[in-house]
């Protein structure tokens, strides 16, 4: 059976110029902090993925790039290093943004049922502010896709003296993202969500701010976060970056725009969680009334198709979603929901595998359900 992998947002294949980029560098005695040859040479190739993020990214002058082991140690970094502020974060964060905000006694900023942060809402939040401000909104949902107003969000901050953190794990390299243009101060990346390896992200952090380290040891890193470099994953999260930025294509958003058309089209009352809000182009977040998330990942699997529950958990069990939730969205709904995140390298006849899938799913329960 042919095995079809539409869980993108999950993680995604390594690009096989990114993969041979990768093995290259895997090897040899590298590290970066030698003063021989060796390290030098692993110097030069960690400042060339830098600059090269730092670019894709388009981060603006003068603006410093830690590399960090994966896009919750950047999140956290960007929540925790900030000494002094007072953090904001919205109902909608990942964990990893979440969490720790919430050992940090940050503000939980709501969302509205378009499961977008409510300006309306932050605004208030701040006018009652303990200290200067710091908000970590994300570029781009996880679960939903649904992208955050984050230019706004900004504008807003900036009345109350507050700085913006945005988690753009799952917008880079699925829509463009600039850095300068969305005026942010900090933003985490992550390379293995665009094909890139895992085990490597970054946190971009704009001039002038200074980020108290929450590892301490050798000084790596400007000293912001000690540990020796991943020199051959870092290596590959620069070309992952350097391919992955521009290629994003619109066929992907025709596949997932065909899916959602044709599985409404017999099934009218499915519902398509933010289908009329800017989500990324890859994203599907679909409820099939009635059956759990659960039932429909175990029939997929066994077509050969590898998708998920909106949220995945790291215990392997799908507990309502805590996005939904915020959106408003009944526990019986968001227990059945799936998520088809596509990548590239999808095609037609993945999608229509797809669904033929659910309409097979979908006709059975009906079945037992008028008998
Ligand atoms: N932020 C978002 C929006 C994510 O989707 C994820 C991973 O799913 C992360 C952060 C965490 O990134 P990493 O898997 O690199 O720790």
């Amino acid at each position: 059976m042919r095995s079809i992998y539409l869980d993108h947002n999950g993680t995604t294949p390594m690009n096989a110029l990114v993969k041979e980029a990768f093995l290259d560098v895997l090897g040899p005695a590298y590290n970066a902090s030698s003063i021989h040859s060796e390290g030098r040479k692993a110097r030069g190739i960690l400042e060339a993925a830098r600059k090269a993020v730092l670019t894709m990214a388009d981060a603006p002058a003068g603006a410093k790039l830690v590399f960090t082991a994966s896009g919750t140690e950047a999140n956290s970094l960007a929540i925790r290093g900030l000494d002094g502020r007072q953090a904001f974060v919205s109902a909608i964060e990942h964990p990893s943004v979440l969490r720790t905000g919430v050992k940090n006694e940050a503000v939980i900023v709501p969302v509205t049922a378009e499961g977008t942060i409510s300006l309306e809402a932050l605004e208030k939040l701040l006018q009652h502010k303990r200290k200067a401000p710091l908000i970590s909104i994300m570029l781009a949902n996880n679960e939903t896709g649904i992208i955050q107003p984050v230019k706004e969000v900004v504008a807003l901050a900036q009345r109350y003296g507050g700085l913006v953190h945005t988690d753009a794990v799952q917008g880079f390299g699925k829509m463009p993202v600039s850095f300068k243009e969305l005026g942010v101060d900090l933003m985490t990346i992550s390379a293995h969500k665009f094909g890139g390896p895992q085990g490597a992200a970054a946190l971009i952090v704009r001039d002038g701010l200074t980020l108290n380290p929450q590892l301490l040891g050798g000084g790596q890193e400007q000293g912001w976060r000690s540990g020796t470099e991943n020199v051959a994953a870092i290596h590959a999260f620069g070309i992952a970056a350097r391919l992955a930025a521009p290629q994003w294509d619109i066929s992907t958003q025709a596949l997932r725009d065909q899916l959602e058309q044709q599985i409404q089209a017999f099934a009218p009352e499915t519902l398509v969680i933010g289908q009329n809000q800017p989500r990324l182009p890859n994203t599907s977040l679909i409820a099939m009334r009635n059956v759990t998330s659960e039932t429909q990942l175990i029939h997929f699997d066994t077509h050969g198709i590898a998708l998920s529950a909106g949220s995945a958990c790291s215990s392997g069990k799908i507990e309502a979603s805590h996005v939904l939730r915020a959106m408003q969205i009944p526990d019986e709904v968001s227990k059945t929901v799936i998520r088809v995140s596509l990548g590239q390298g999808n095609t037609e006849a993945d999608i229509q595998a797809c669904i033929t899938a659910w309409q097979q799913l979908y006709t059975n329960v009906n079945k037992e359900k008028a008998a």
